[in-house]
C-alpha cells in the first residue's frame, strides 16, 4: 500500500516594515527553503530577497487576485509543497490578505506556521507609552462605530499617507480631544513621534510632517472621576484663551472629555 501523501506547510512570514535589518533568522531560512513564496509585490518582495540572496519563485498574491490564486496555492498544498506567505511590509493578515487562505489550509489539514516579526503597530504601542494593560486594534477605519467611543484602552489604527490630516480631523470629531500618539516612518530614517492633544494637530499640521506612513493611537476613554478639577480648569483655559466665550468653553470640554455638565459649570465659575 502507498504512504498517503504528506500535506504541504503554510509559513505566514513577518517581513521588515522599512528597516530591511528588521527580519528574523527564521524567517531568512523558511523563505529560502519554501518551494513557493506569496507576494503581494513581486518587485517589494524581490529586494528583500536580493538583499538576502534567496532564489525562491515566486508567486503574485493580492487582494484582487487572491480567490484565483487560492486554488492554485491549494492544489501546491495538497502536493506536499511548503508555502510561504508574505506582505509587502510587516505581518501577514494584519490589515493584509490571506487570512481566507489560512482557514483554506486548515480545512485541508495543513499544518499553518507564523514567522513573527515586525509589526507597525505593535512597535508603534511599544514606544507610546500608553501603558500595557491592552489596547484595541482596529486597523483601517472608515467609519467609526459608537461601541469604540466606549473602549477602555488605547485605540489604534492605520491610514494611507495622503489622507492622515483628514483622518486626524475625525477622531477629533468623533472622540473629543484624546491623547494621542502618531507614529511615523517607524524603523526608517525619518522615524518620528509626535505626542500631544488631537486638537494639537488637527488644524495645525506644520509641526507634522504628512509624508510617509502613519501608525495613530489614541487613549481610552476615561470614566469621569479620571480627570482631576485641576485638569478640567487649565482645558477651559486653554478654550478661553483660543477666544471661547465660558458658554462655549464649558460646552467644548465636556464634549472632549465626555463629562457633566454641572461639574464643569461648577468649576468654570473659579475662572475670571
Ligand atoms: N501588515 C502590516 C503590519 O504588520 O503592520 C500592515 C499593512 S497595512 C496594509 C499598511 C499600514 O500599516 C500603513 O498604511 C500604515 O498605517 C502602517 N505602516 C506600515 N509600515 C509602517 C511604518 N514603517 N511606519 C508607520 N506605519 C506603518
Amino acid at each position: 500500500m502507498s504512504e498517503p501523501k504528506t500535506k504541504g506547510v503554510l509559513y505566514l512570514v513577518a517581513t521588515p516594515i522599512g528597516n530591511l535589518q528588521d527580519i528574523t533568522f527564521r524567517a531568512i531560512s523558511v523563505l529560502q527553503e519554501a518551494d513557493w513564496i506569496l507576494a503581494e509585490d513581486t518587485r517589494v518582495t524581490g529586494k528583500l530577497l536580493a538583499k538576502y540572496e534567496i532564489s525562491t519563485k515566486m508567486i503574485s498574491y493580492h487582494k484582487f487576485n487572491l480567490k484565483r490564486q487560492n486554488k492554485t496555492v491549494l492544489s501546491f498544498l495538497e502536493s506536499g509543497n511548503r508555502i510561504a506567505l508574505v506582505s509587502d511590509a510587516g505581518t501577514p493578515i494584519v490589515s493584509d490578505p490571506g487570512y481566507e487562505l489560512v482557514n483554506l489550509a486548515i480545512d485541508l489539514g495543513c499544518d499553518v506556521v507564523p514567522i513573527p516579526g515586525a509589526c507597525a503597530f505593535l512597535s508603534a504601542y511599544m514606544a507610546s507609552g500608553f501603558g500595557n494593560e491592552g489596547f484595541y486594534f482596529v486597523g483601517f477605519c472608515t467609519k467609526f462605530d459608537k461601541k469604540l467611543l466606549e473602549i477602555d484602552v488605547p485605540l489604534i489604527f492605520y491610514e494611507a499617507p495622503h489622507r492622515i490630516i483628514s483622518f486626524l480631523k475625525k477622531l477629533l470629531d468623533f472622540f473629543g480631544d484624546r491623547k494621542v500618539v502618531i507614529a511615523r516612518e517607524l524603523t526608517k530614517l525619518h522615524e518620528t513621534f509626535y505626542r500631544g492633544n488631537l486638537a494639537d494637530f488637527v488644524g495645525n499640521s506644520d509641526g507634522l510632517m504628512i509624508k510617509g506612513e502613519f501608525v495613530v493611537i489614541i487613549d481610552g476613554c476615561k470614566d469621569e472621576a479620571s480627570y482631576d478639577d485641576a485638569f478640567i480648569l487649565r482645558e477651559l483655559q486653554k478654550e478661553i484663551d483660543k477666544g471661547l466665550s465660558h458658554k462655549e468653553a464649558i460646552k467644548q470640554i465636556c464634549l472632549n472629555f465626555e463629562l457633566k455638565k454641572n461639574r464643569v459649570y461648577s468649576l468654570s465659575l473659579q475662572l475670571k
